[in-house]
């Protein structure tokens, strides 16, 4: 039997994500530019879940944490597992997480820890432009319906120089058919998750997952 035209579309479309992750995964334009000094740091991309539709949601961070480069795993640890809780009250269970959610960042690779700080360096301007490219390709090839933008500079990036998490997170932004939801990044290094409004607001933003 024949597969259907929908199969066949969401087999080209997986085909075309395995081909998008395996250039991204060559890519060391940072390193060569003398940005990235950790060799270890490498561009994180994951494959689509076999058997399941590509996902149309796409979650964009800041950039791999020290456990994700670790692990090769986008979210790895304390601050993946609350964003797990957080989609649940979306309406995905954890199980689901990795079949209904594709990973990406304003940069790909682990840009190593910020002197004398507990949180990792925000990428350069100039490594943002540089790894941009691999965020445009990765819209062309997802044609994601809802984009979740994690941490103030994936926000701005998309949304430009909005004044602060307080003042997006539990909104929407429609812009060319895609659905904009800003969140405040899970890690705990964050205090604005100390205000019980802004939990809620979280709530919020999560509920719009579901309508
Ligand atoms: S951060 Fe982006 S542009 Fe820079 S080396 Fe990694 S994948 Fe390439």
């Amino acid at each position: 039997m024949r597969p259907s035209p929908t199969a066949q579309s969401e087999a080209k479309q997986r085909a075309a994500v395995l081909a998008f992750n395996t250039r991204l995964r060559s890519c060391r334009l940072c390193h060569r530019a003398g940005y990235l000094v950790e060799a270890a740091s490498v561009p994180i991309a994951r494959d689509p879940e076999p058997g399941a539709p590509v996902p149309r949601i796409l979650l964009i961070g800041q950039a791999p944490g020290l456990r994700a480069n670790l692990e090769n795993v986008p979210f790895a640890g304390a601050a993946g597992e609350k964003l797990r809780l957080w989609f649940e009250l979306g309406g995905i269970p954890r199980e689901d997480f990795w079949r209904k959610i594709h990973f990406s960042a304003v940069t790909r690779c682990y840009p190593g820890r910020l002197p004398g700080a507990r949180g990792d360096r925000v990428p350069s301007p100039a490594e943002q432009a540089l790894c941009r490219p691999w965020l445009d390709d990765q819209f062309t090839v997802l044609k994601p319906a809802v984009v979740l933008l994690v941490g103030l500079l994936a926000i701005r990036t998309f949304l430009g120089r909005v004044p602060s998490l307080t003042a997006v997170v539990g909104t929407a932004t429609f812009r060319d058919g895609v659905r904009y939801l800003p969140l405040p990044h899970p890690s705990g290094v964050s205090r604005w998750l100390n205000e019980a409004e802004n939990v809620a607001a979280v709530g919020r933003a999560m509920g719009r997952l579901r309508s």
